[in-house]
C-alpha cells in the first residue's frame, strides 16, 4: 500500500514536495493554515487591482524547468512567461537615474560613464559568475552540501580564478572604484537577505541571471506559479486543505505518527514533511525538547534576514519614468545596511524597491491605472505602532514623489494596504517576523539546517530554512533535495 504523507504548510516548498511525492505514488495530504496557498508567494485582489504580495523577481528559470521536467511538464508551456527588458531602473539620492537593459552590450555607455574601462571588467565578471553557477548547481543546489564535493574539478578550477568565499563587497572593490557600479552589482545580496559585506562572493552569480540568463515574469502575476502547482496537485490527487493550522506533530518513540490540527482533528501518517518556518516546527509544533534537532542556543545565534515594511498601492494614473523593477538607493549605503539588520527603529534614510508589474501586465489594473508594490527592508522583530506606521509611510511617499519624480504621488493613491513584521509573524508563523529566513552568510550557507530531523526518523523539512536556501528557485530545489532523501531512506 502507498505511504501516507502529511505536509505542513502550503508555501512553494510544501506544494513542490507534495507534487513530487504524489507523482511517485505517495498518498499526500497538505495542510495550510491560511485561506490561500502559496505562503510568502501570495496575492491580494480587490475589485480593481491585483498584487503579488511577496516575490516579484523570477530568476533561475532553469531550476523551475528541471523541477517541472521531473513532473513530465514543460515549465515554459505551463506559464505565460515574458523576459523583461529593461531589467531594472535605479534612482540615486543625488538625482541620477540609470536604466539597465537585458542586452548586456546596451549597458556599455552606463558603465563607461560611471568608470572608464569598467564595461569589460563587468562582462568578465558576468562570465566568471556564469562559470561559478554551473560549478555549484548540480552538487550544491540540487543536492545537500557535502564537503567531499568541494574537491570536484569544476569548483577547484573556479577557486584558481577567484576566492568565492570572500565577501561580495570586497571582491567587487578589487575591480571597480565607482560606488554606483558597486551598488548595481551588489544590491542583489538582499535577495539572499544578506548585506554585501557578509554575502560570499560566489553569490555574485545572481548577476549572471540578471544580466545574461534573464529576468522573467509570468503574465497574470507571480502567483500564476502557485496556481499552476495547485492545478498539478489536483491532477495528481494531492489532498489540499486550507484554513488548517497544524498545532502539534504527534511523536512516539522517535517516530512522528501524525498531526493535530488546531480544530482538534488528528491525522495519522507514515511520514511528515514540514514547510513551516523551522523555528515554528521545531520549537512549537514539536512539544518535547528531546525530539528537537535545534535547541534554544541555536536560535539565539541564528542570523535572520530583515523584515519588510510593504505598501501595496493602486494608483489612478499611469506613471511614466519607471519600469517594472525600480530601486531608490540612498547615499549612505553602509549605514542603511546596518540599520536593516540590527536596529531598534525604522531606518532614517531608507533605500527601497518598487515593483510595478502593471508596466508589462495591463490586465492586473483598470485601464489607465498602475499598481505599486513598495518594499522597504527593515530590521526583523520590530514592533511598529500606528503613529510610526503613518509617519514612515508618509516619508516613503515623499521620497517616491521627489526621487522618482512623480508629482502629487500621494493624491494618486486609490488603494492602500500595509504589511509589517507583525503580519509576517501572524500570517506565516515567521520567526521574529523575518521576511526570508536565515541569511546566506558563508557559515549559514555551508552549515544550513538539514532537510531532515536528526531526532525523528520520518520527519523531513522543506523550504527556505534548509538546503539550499532562500528564494523561490532555491525553495523548489529544497523540495528536490528532500524528495531524494525520502526516496533514498525508503529505498524506492
Ligand atoms: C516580501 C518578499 C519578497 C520576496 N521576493 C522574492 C523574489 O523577488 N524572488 C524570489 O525568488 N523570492 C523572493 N522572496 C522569497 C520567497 O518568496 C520565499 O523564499 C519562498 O516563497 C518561501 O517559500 P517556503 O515554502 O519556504 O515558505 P513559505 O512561503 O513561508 O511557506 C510556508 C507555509 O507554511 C504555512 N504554515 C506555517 N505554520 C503552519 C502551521 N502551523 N500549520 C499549517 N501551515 C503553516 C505558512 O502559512 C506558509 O504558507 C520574497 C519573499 C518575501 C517575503
Amino acid at each position: 500500500m502507498s505511504k501516507k504523507v502529511g505536509i505542513i504548510g502550503g508555501g512553494l516548498g510544501g506544494l513542490a514536495i507534495a507534487l513530487l511525492l504524489a507523482r511517485k505514488g505517495f498518498n499526500v495530504y497538505l495542510f495550510e493554515k491560511n485561506k490561500q496557498l502559496g505562503g510568502r508567494a501570495n496575492f491580494i485582489r480587490d475589485n480593481f487591482y491585483f498584487f503579488d504580495t511577496g516575490p516579484s523577481w523570477l530568476l533561475m528559470d532553469d531550476i523551475f524547468e528541471y523541477f517541472f521536467r521531473i513532473l513530465d511538464k514543460d515549465f515554459y508551456r505551463e506559464l505565460n512567461l515574458i523576459r523583461l527588458d529593461p531589467i531594472f531602473k535605479i534612482f540615486f539620492e543625488d538625482g541620477e537615474e540609470l536604466l539597465l537593459k537585458a542586452d548586456i552590450n546596451q549597458n556599455e555607455q552606463i558603465f563607461e560613464r560611471l568608470e572608464r574601462g569598467s564595461f569589460n571588467k563587468f562582462k568578465k565578471h558576468i562570465e566568471l559568475m556564469e562559470e561559478a553557477y554551473f560549478s555549484v548547481r548540480d552538487d550544491f543546489i540540487f543536492n545537500e552540501i557535502k564537503f567531499s564535493k568541494f574537491i570536484n574539478g569544476k569548483l577547484f578550477k573556479l577557486i584558481t580564478k577567484f576566492n568565492p568565499f570572500q565577501s561580495l563587497d570586497s571582491y567587487l572593490r578589487k575591480y571597480f572604484k565607482s560606488e554606483k557600479i558597486i551598488k548595481i552589482l551588489e544590491f542583489n545580496s538582499l535577495f539572499l537577505g544578506t548585506s554585501p559585506q557578509s554575502t560570499p562572493a560566489i553569490f555574485g552569480m545572481i548577476n549572471y541571471f540578471l544580466f545574461k540568463k534573464g529576468v522573467y515574469y509570468p503574465l497574470g502575476g507571480i502567483y500564476q506559479i502557485v496556481e499552476n502547482l495547485f492545478k498539478l496537485g489536483q491532477e495528481l490527487g494531492v489532498n489540499m486543505f486550507v484554513n488548517s493550522s497544524v498545532e502539534q506533530i504527534l511523536i512516539k518513540n522517535n517516530k512522528a505518527f501524525g498531526i493535530l490540527l488546531s480544530n482538534g482533528a488528528t491525522f495519522d501518517f507514515d511520514l511528515i514533511v514540514s514547510n513551516a518556518d523551522l523555528y515554528h516546527t521545531e520549537m512549537e509544533l514539536i512539544q518535547e525538547d528531546r525530539y528537537r534537532s535545534y535547541k534554544q542556543e541555536f536560535w539565539q545565534r541564528l542570523k535572520l534576514s530583515p523584515s519588510a515594511f510593504i505598501l501595496y498601492l493602486g494608483l489612478r494614473k499611469e506613471i511614466q519614468n519607471i519600469t517594472h523593477h525600480n530601486f531608490y538607493f540612498c547615499d549612505d549605503w553602509q549605514k542603511n545596511f546596518k540599520q536593516i539588520f540590527d536596529y531598534d527603529r525604522l531606518p532614517e534614510n531608507p533605500s527601497f524597491y518598487v515593483a510595478v508589474a502593471s508596466k508589462v501586465d495591463k490586465d492586473i489594473v483598470p485601464m489607465g491605472h498602475e499598481q505599486f508594490f513598495v518594499l522597504v527592508p527593515i530590521a526583523p522583530n520590530l514592533k511598529i505602532d500606528n503613529e510610526e506606521r503613518s509617519y514612515f509611510k508618509e516619508k516613503i511617499y515623499r521620497l517616491i514623489e521627489d526621487k522618482m519624480k512623480i508629482k502629487g504621488f500621494k493624491n494618486l493613491i486609490d488603494f492602500e494596504k500595509i504589511f509589517t513584521p507583525d503580519d509576517f509573524r501572524s500570517y506565516y508563523n515567521a520567526f521574529r517576523g523575518t521576511a526570508l529566513g536565515p541569511i546566506h552568510t558563508l557559515h549559514q550557507t555551508l552549515f544550513r539546517p538539514k532537510n531532515k530531523s536528526s531526532k525523528i526518523n520520518n520527519l523531513y523539512y522543506v523550504g527556505s530554512y534548509v538546503n539550499p536556501g532562500i528564494g523561490m528557485p532555491m525553495v523548489i530545489a529544497s523540495a528536490i533535495i528532500t524528495y531524494k532523501k525520502i526516496l533514498a531512506d525508503l529505498r524506492c
